[in-house]
């Protein structure tokens, strides 16, 4: 059996980097740098005040009880018009430029007010309450590398510095099937008998999104040879990625392997991975193939595994994998020293380490347990159980990419 990090290193090796294009920065959030961003200017670009209170000289609050004129207010957008001199302070809000003179702003709460005058009850150090200018961006300074996915804080520094159109790779386009006679529409209200409504495709269709990449939905595909194969060869046709679910293990109807069993360029194996052993990988026309197994949760897992970094490494990501951090098992596990386990668990006690159990039970069925899961404990090769106490690896599925391919 292949293990997951080789299966996908051979993912990896195979997909290609997508065109960039300009985006509006509003349209940014989830989508990759293709191009370093660089700042033209400081940020703040002004000295200006942390507080609301008095901009004054440090030489005249080196002690407390200092008494001092206040010659005028500067607000938040305006710009004073007299120097502070020796024994003077303006009064100055959060957000408001320095006046020429002061270097130093002393908090509201730390003063009284007497007929035009302010004491200072505290000392204040030279440069309290200051925001320097460049104290946040340096001007010149490469504010992002290529290869960062933008959040809603990196919009927000795009916005500061007037980048309104970062260069970002295009979005993958994912090309979504599920296969199996006995797959329903979602919306079916009774179900016949031995049907059951198609889960996978409606699950992967938001792993995408999520993943940053546009979907193509071709919806259900019954265990049919020709039918597979026309909903294939339109996906090849149109999709930088292909993902379908089922068909792909040992069984008399297993469709997906049936029809691309001779093709050359795609194979079938079992990984050392569970849930999600049974795999077809390759590519169709040019076009990456992901054969997904049918079983729900190895959908999740092995999207997970192998889809997500590919789609994140065909934009460019610098980060692929999402972060592991240590735990403690809150009961006993076992794993099957064979194969790399990803067992759902959840955060029992969320102390630092956190305490987890798992959800659902090991059924690559349990669907619900993965949606209540705050985690995957990842158990590895040759691990067959962890005692309640010890330490497990814990990968953090809903958190945002922080790996690199060679962080594992
Ligand atoms: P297969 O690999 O096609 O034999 O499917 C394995 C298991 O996953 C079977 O119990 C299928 O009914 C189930 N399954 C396959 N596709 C889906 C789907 N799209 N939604 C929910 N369950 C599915
Ligand atoms: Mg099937």
């Amino acid at each position: 059996m292949r293990s997951v990090s080789e299966v996908r290193s051979q993912v990896l090796d195979t997909i290609r980097s997508l065109p960039a294009e300009p985006v509006r920065f509003q349209d940014a959030v989830g989508r990759i740098l293709a191009e370093p961003v660089m700042a033209t200017h400081d940020v703040p670009s002004f000295a200006n005040s942390a507080m609301d209170g008095f901009a004054v000289r440090a030489s005249d609050v080196s002690g407390p009880g200092a008494l001092l004129t206040i010659l005028e207010d500067v607000a938040a957008g305006q710009v004073s018009t007299v120097a502070v001199g020796p024994g003077e302070a303006t009064r100055i809000m959060t957000g408001a430029p320095m006046p020429e003179g002061a270097d130093t702003v002393v908090r509201v709460e730390d003063t009284e007010e007497d007929d035009g005058k302010v004491r200072i009850l505290t000392s204040t150090d030279l440069g309290t309450s200051v925001r320097p200018p460049g104290g946040d961006v340096t001007a010149g300074a490469t504010v992002f590398q290529a290869g960062t996915r933008l959040s809603a804080a990196h919009v927000g520094v795009l916005a500061t510095i007037g980048v309104v159109e970062p260069v970002v790779a295009r979005r993958p386009r994912v090309a979504v099937m599920s296969t199996g006679d006995e797959l329903v529409p979602p919306e079916t209200g009774e179900l016949g008998p031995g049907l059951i409504r198609d889960s996978n495709r409606p699950m992967l269709l938001a792993l995408l999104l999520e993943a940053g990449a546009e979907t193509i939905d071709l919806g259900r595909v019954p265990d049919d040879a020709d039918s597979l194969r026309a909903a294939l060869g339109q996906a090849a046709a149109e999709a930088d990625v292909i993902v379908t679910s089922g068909g792909v293990s040992m069984g008399e109807y297993d469709v997906t392997k049936a029809v691309l069993r001779d093709e050359a360029s795609v194979e079938f194996y079992p990984v050392a991975m569970k849930p999600g052993k049974p795999q077809g990988f390759g590519t169709i026309g040019g076009t990456p193939f992901f054969g997904l197994p049918g079983n729900p949760v190895s959908v999740l897992v092995s999207f997970e595994q192998f889809v997500r970094p590919a789609l994140l490494a065909m934009q460019g990501g610098a980060a692929l994998l999402r972060p592991r951090v240590t735990g403690i098992a809150g009961e006993d596990f076992e794993s099957d020293p064979e194969k790399e386990e990803f067992i759902r668990v959840r955060f029992i006690d969320a102390a630092v380490p956190p305490t987890v159990a798992q959800t659902g039970g090991s059924g690559s069925h349990v669907l619900s347990g993965a949606a209540d899961a705050d985690a995957f404990a990842v158990f590895g090769v040759d691990v067959s159980d962890v005692r309640k106490g010890e330490a497990v690896v814990l990968e953090l599925f809903r958190s945002v990419e922080t790996r690199g391919l060679y962080d594992e």
